[in-house]
């Protein structure tokens, strides 16, 4: 259990990149809650709320920096350029995390429901150090987004990928989860396979994920893939070991054909030529993707030592 805080201080945390059309209401409906919250004396009144814009083409840090005049409750960290959601994230948790005790990343299109914040407050102060929000259900995607997004929680299960089913990127951590984060230093970002990795105390929020407020969605189908190969990629060997696995499957079928054939050539009946030709294509093959597969061993050995991970995150002392 982290050491329980009443009335923590709070940053709010949201990534944006081209969100002109959403950000205003966003701003409204958050410095509301926040504002309600400090007023209940629930958080402490140094809680915060920062925008990232993360190289938005268009009005977003301009109508950020409105917003910082407007609301003081309202913070703005503008990226040099686009890097992507989740490295834009990890900018703005990195930043601010030595300004509060726990920051709750969420989207700036308000489809996460900000009304699940406060029993994420709740949850903290009793002593979680990660509170994963998750959907409870998924009736306002559209049935493709729905379908793909299983077949990708269950593949990645296979693949031994350690995630919270139907949680994305709305969560609460400490400040020592981020602390650990900070240590995790790999460009291949995927926070959802990474925090669970981190352990701690958890807790989970239900909620509902409700529709993009305005703006159109800044994930196409080509980022959503790309993003769901790097999660299992950077969390998971298994792919590798697959190879290997099936390279040592066909060596053996292999080496069985080749008996196979050299048996037909000393009972007599094949027709010349026939062994001279199948023997070394099975032979070779077989071999060939059994040592792709030891290479590949070798190769996953060498990608988890680049990526020069924290080897354990102590939790607590008993002393
Ligand atoms: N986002 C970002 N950088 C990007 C793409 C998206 O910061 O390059 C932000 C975006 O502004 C939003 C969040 O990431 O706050 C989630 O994006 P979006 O809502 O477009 O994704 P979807 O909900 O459709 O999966
Ligand atoms: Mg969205």
């Amino acid at each position: 259990m982290n050491t329980a805080i009443q009335k923590p201080v709070i940053g709010i945390v949201s990534p944006c990149y081209n969100e002109q059309e959403v950000l205003p209401e966003t701003a409204a409906q958050l410095n509301t809650l926040l504002t309600g919250l400090i007023e209940q004396n629930t958080v402490s009144a140094e809680s915060f709320i920062v925008f990232v814009d993360d190289g938005s083409r268009d009005k977003t840090w301009d109508i950020t920096e409105t917003l910082v005049q407007q609301y003081p409750l309202i913070k703005g960290l503008k990226l040099a350029g686009n890097v992507g959601h989740q490295n834009a994230l990890l900018a703005g948790l990195l930043t601010f995390n030595n300004e509060a005790d726990a920051l709750i990343s969420i989207d700036a299109d308000l489809q996460d429901d900000i009304n699940a914040i406060p029993e994420m407050i709740d949850k903290f102060v009793k002593g979680a150090d990660v509170v994963y929000g998750v959907r409870r259900e998924r009736t306002t995607d559209t049935a493709f987004k729905r379908n793909t997004a299983l077949m990708f929680y269950n593949f990645a299960k296979k693949m031994k990928v350690n995630l919270v089913h139907n949680h994305a990127d709305f969560r609460l951590c400490s400040k020592r989860v981020i602390a650990a984060l900070s240590g995790y230093t790999e460009v291949n970002l995927f926070l959802r396979g990474i925090i669970p990795s981190i352990g701690y105390s958890r807790e989970t929020v239900y909620y509902d994920r409700l529709e993009r407020f305005a703006g159109d969605s800044k994930y196409p189908l080509k980022k959503m893939m790309s993003f769901a190969w790097n999660g299992i990629t950077s969390f998971s060997n298994y792919p590798l070991k697959l190879v290997s696995i099936i390279g040592f499957v066909i060596f053996v079928a292999c080496l069985g054909m080749s008996a196979y054939a050299l048996l037909s050539l000393f009972a007599g009946h094949t027709v010349p030529g026939w062994v001279s030709t199948v023997l070394p294509m099975y032979f070779l093959g077989g071999i060939q993707l059994f040592c792709f597969g030891i290479i590949g061993e070798y190769i996953g050995k060498i990608y988890a030592e680049v990526k020069q991970r924290p080897r354990y995150i102590i939790d607590r002392k008993a002393e």
